[in-house]
């Protein structure tokens, strides 16, 4: 199950990094660490996009944990076997321009799975759910059959609820679930019962405690615990009952075709070649990868499918370490003792897949909670030479036997005398349910500390964090880090956070953040419910004299209306904020208007009577807007002729939520307008920024200033975000926007503005900076031009000052209505 949903997810990044790379996608260069079924199925997609792909894998195969492993001649499966959601691998290879099933061969189990409760307590679940059904009330008695018909009913609501986010979601928090599904949705919500157990939630469907605890090993499929797992675990039900497959050669034979298909899409794949760090550069991301042996591998994209939990604890260097969040050893999901023999059974008639259950679940994660191996474990058999036919077999047959185990890996690794009284506990379990095995030499057994020397970091957990708590999906790390041109590929990083992230993906699909792209704007970019998106120009005369700034919103970041809206519609809140300064006009328009005043497609934008279009070469601003609260006239026509566009977006936040591109920093302008009369040339400088949610719930202020250089310009970014972490951009851009980053300069303190007391700071090359004038005090925001020096020279940069906290102010909030009205067309 977590394979699947991670593998679903690891589509994502092509469409994240199509969005940041724009027209230039086919020539990045990516990195892969790991050839993990997400690192292959990352590789498959990107290289088959045209993308440079190089999969770099510390073992000698594919597979990662989808692996086989050598026991008396043959080759014995080692890690999941059960296969589910085929289709999910379908579509990945008819995307690939491939067709699964002439490359592998799937068999449909109609056994899902026997369990044993002892020699003579067996249940079979089947792929019919009347057989199933039909089964369970001779088991356990009609109460019972009416108990799984109504919890198969519900497990379908869960699946159903959170279909789109566990297969396609990126990350959305739990306050963007509520948000995406509204109140309408939030009913649907609650009845999947996300803060009630899995274990608590099954008390309601069944009375027998064997079918309580058949159900609640659902849990373990992502390595939790039924009694501290969400209930939400239960669409796993619903996932098995829509199909399990035999893969003929097993989930590495999986694997390696997934492999050979990326190779035969273009990506080169190299086995032995670990890696040692993730290269990163200042102000630019990642650039590569260097191996264990010295080797740099340079690269404009790195995809991570090594275990979150190894980034996070520094193995690939500082920087990406700060990028992810750290995995503390109690967030871990459960490790195994595995053991995998050529043996010959005998006294009991196994499946493909057979369950034998502990006397006492409670006791057992207990114990596994505690960090010990379980006294009485449940274990699970998988018999590789058998589908749905139970006969006995008169040769050795190939069988993987499981029991779950703490994931203390290295930390606290397990004593020979512990794994060998596992061993006796779990033949004296099976011997209790008639199952004798005799295995031929060469049985490979594996523990935590061998599964942490495996993968690294993990502790030998298996399949990440710990889905333990309603609060846990949300914890994992999304496709995207905090650090640019690093992604994460894998169960460990994405899986199954929550509802409707489909809906982030796909906007996220279109967005304008993107590195390389030079085609210029696009305005037809989807925007997130509670999200923006704005374009900005501002523009200075030669002379210094006249100034004005533009800035076209969806979902008006400072709207009071857009702050009330219970339904977070951006498209429902645009404004153009047109604001001239200079000797003779100092005005200011914010006029607020509906959905049906938009425009747009992906050269224009129109909102209402005024708007923004590029048609290759120059951006025309239309303007026809009316100042607030007096009211005057600002109309005429601005021309802006960019040299070029920079490459580069920056996220302004830990977790990708706010982009900004610094699209065009100095530009040739024209400004012609007839009211107020008035025209002049300049230089103006054109960026977007872009976000999911409103920019008050991640940051407290910000400062920023542009400045033109003989050669270029110069960017100056601080950010402080809510969690008190800063971050400084320091930029420098030639006129072809070619981007050259530069040491940050010194903080400079600047006077607070005369009315409002608004906060100013800054930096410069000496420490020192002043105010030549301020245009715009308002309470929560000041726009200056400053005189200092930067990069060598003096400059005169144009300055703003952002206090979110001081916008949130209700005395700032009644004030807004006045300077921003708002109409109905
Ligand atoms: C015994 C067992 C049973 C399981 N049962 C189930 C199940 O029933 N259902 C289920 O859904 N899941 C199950 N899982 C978990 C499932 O196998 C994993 O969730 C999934 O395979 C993880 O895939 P991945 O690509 O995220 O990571 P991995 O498979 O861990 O791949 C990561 C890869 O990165 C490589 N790597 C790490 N560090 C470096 C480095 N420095 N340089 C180069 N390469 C590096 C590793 O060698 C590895 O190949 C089971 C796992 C095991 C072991």
């Amino acid at each position: 199950m977590s394979f699947r949903i991670a593998i679903a997810k690891c589509q994502i990044i092509l469409t994240l990094v199509k969005a940041e790379t724009g027209d230039t996608v086919a020539a990045q260069r990516v990195a892969v660490i790991g050839a993990g079924i997400g690192g292959l199925v990352a590789a498959l997609r990107l290289a088959h996009a045209g993308l440079d792909v190089t999969v770099l894998e510390r073992a000698a195969a594919p597979g990662g944990k989808m692996r086989s492993v050598p026991a008396d001649g043959a080759q014995v499966e080692a890690g999941p076997t059960v296969f589910t959601m085929r289709w999910v691998f379908e579509e990945i290879f008819s995307e690939c321009g491939a067709d699964l099933s002439d490359r592998v061969e799937l068999r449909p189990a109609s056994i899902l799975a026997r369990h044993a409760w002892g020699a003579d307590q067996r249940l079979d679940l089947f792929a019919d759910p009347e057989a199933s059904a039909a089964a369970i009330r001779a088991f356990a008695g009609p109460r019972e059959e009416d108990g799984y018909r109504r919890f198969r009913a519900r497990a379908a609501e869960v699946y159903g609820t959170l279909e789109g986010p566990f297969i396609r979601g990126e990350r959305p928090s739990p306050v963007d679930l509520g948000r995406r599904v509204g109140l309408s949705g939030l009913g649907g919500l609650l009845r999947i019962q996300p803060f009630t157990t899995l274990w608590g939630a099954l008390g309601e469907y069944f009375r027998d405690p064997r079918l309580r605890q058949l159900f609640g090993r659902y849990a373990t499929y992502c390595g939790s615990s039924p009694f501290e797992a969400p209930a939400t675990l239960m669409l796993v039900a619903h996932v098995e009952s829509q199909g399990v497959w035999h893969v003929e050669g097993g989930l590495s034979r999986l694997a390696a075709i997934i492999a050979d298909l990326a190779e035969e899409r273009g990506a080169r794949i190299r086995y032995r070649a670990e890696v040692a760090a993730i290269a990163v550069e200042t102000g630019r991301g990642v650039v590569g990868v260097d191996l264990a042996d010295g080797e740099r591998i340079a690269a404009d994209l790195v995809v991570a499918n090594a275990d979150a939990a190894a980034l996070g604890a520094g193995l690939f260097g500082s920087r990406a370490a700060r990028a992810v969040e750290a995995v503390p050893p109690n967030a871990r999901s459960l490790s195994a003792v595995t053991l995998c023999a050529k043996a010959r059974s005998s006294g009991f008639p196994l499946v493909r897949h057979t369950v034998f259950f502990s006397g006492d679940y409670a006791n057992e994660f207990a114990e596994l909670r505690a960090g010990r191996l379980p006294s009485d474990p449940t274990i699970y058999v998988c018999a590789q030479d058998r589908a749905d036919d139970d006969s006995a077999l008169d040769r050795p047959e190939r069988l993987l036997c499981l029991v779950n185990a703490p994931a203390l890996g290295l930390e606290r690794p397990l004593a020979p005398t512990e794994i060998a009284t596992c061993e006796t506990n779990l033949r004296r379990k099976l011997t209790e349910c008639g199952l004798t095995i005799k295995a031929t030499p060469g049985t490979v057994t594996t523990d935590p500390a061998g599964f942490e020397r495996l993968f690294p970091a993990t502790g030998g957990a298996l399949y990440g964090r710990a889905s333990h708590g309603w609060m846990a999906s949300f914890k994992r790390p999304g496709a995207r880090t905090a650090l640019p041109g690093l992604y994460l590929a894998g169960a460990a990083s994405i899986r199954g956070r929550g509802a409707d992230g489909g809906a982030i993906g796909a906007d996220r699909g279109g967005q304008p953040a993107g590195r390389s792209r030079r085609e210029g704007p696009r305005f037809d970019i989807p925007v997130a419910r509670d999200g923006y998106v704005w374009w900005y120009v501002d523009a200075l005369s030669e002379d210094g004299r006249q100034g004005l700034t533009i800035i076209a919103f969806i979902g008006s970041v400072f709207s009071p209306y857009y702050a009330l809206d219970l339904s977070r519609d951006p498209f429902d809140h645009c404004t153009m904020n047109v604001v001239l300064y200079g000797e003779r006009a100092n005005r200011f328009c914010m006029t607020e208007r509906g959905r049906d005043s938009l425009r747009r497609d992906a050269s224009q934008i129109r909102i209402g009577p005024s708007g923004l279009a590029w048609d290759g070469t120059t951006l025309t601003i239309t303007l026809d807007e009316v100042t607030a609260p007096i009211p005057s006239r600002v109309r005429g026509t601005i021309r802006l002729r960019p040299n070029g566009f920079t490459r580069d977006t920056f996220t302004l936040d830990a977790d990708g939520r706010h982009r900004w591109w610094p699209m065009a920093p100095s530009s040739p302008v024209e400004v012609t307008l007839d009211a107020p009369s008035l025209s002049w040339r300049g230089t103006a400088y054109f960026d977007t920024n872009h976000g999911d949610t409103a920019l008050g719930r991640d940051f407290s202020d910000w400062t920023w200033c542009r400045a033109d250089l003989k050669d270029g310009s110069a960017i100056l970014y601080d950010v402080r975000r809510r969690d008190g972490s800063l971050q400084n951009l320091s930029l420098r851009f030639a006129a072809d926007g070619a981007r050259r980053d530069i040491r940050p300069p010194l903080p400079a303190a600047l006077p607070p503005t005369r009315f409002w007391r608004m906060p100013r700071a800054t930096r410069s090359d000496d420490g020192a900076s002043s105010v030549v004038r301020t245009f715009e005090d308002t309470p929560f925001y000041a726009r200056s031009l400053l005189a200092s020096t930067l990069d060598g020279e003096p400059v005169r940069p144009v300055h703003e000052s952002l206090s979110l906290d001081r916008f949130r102010n209700p005395l700032v909030q009644f004030m807004l209505p006045f300077r921003m009205p708002r109409r109905a067309g």
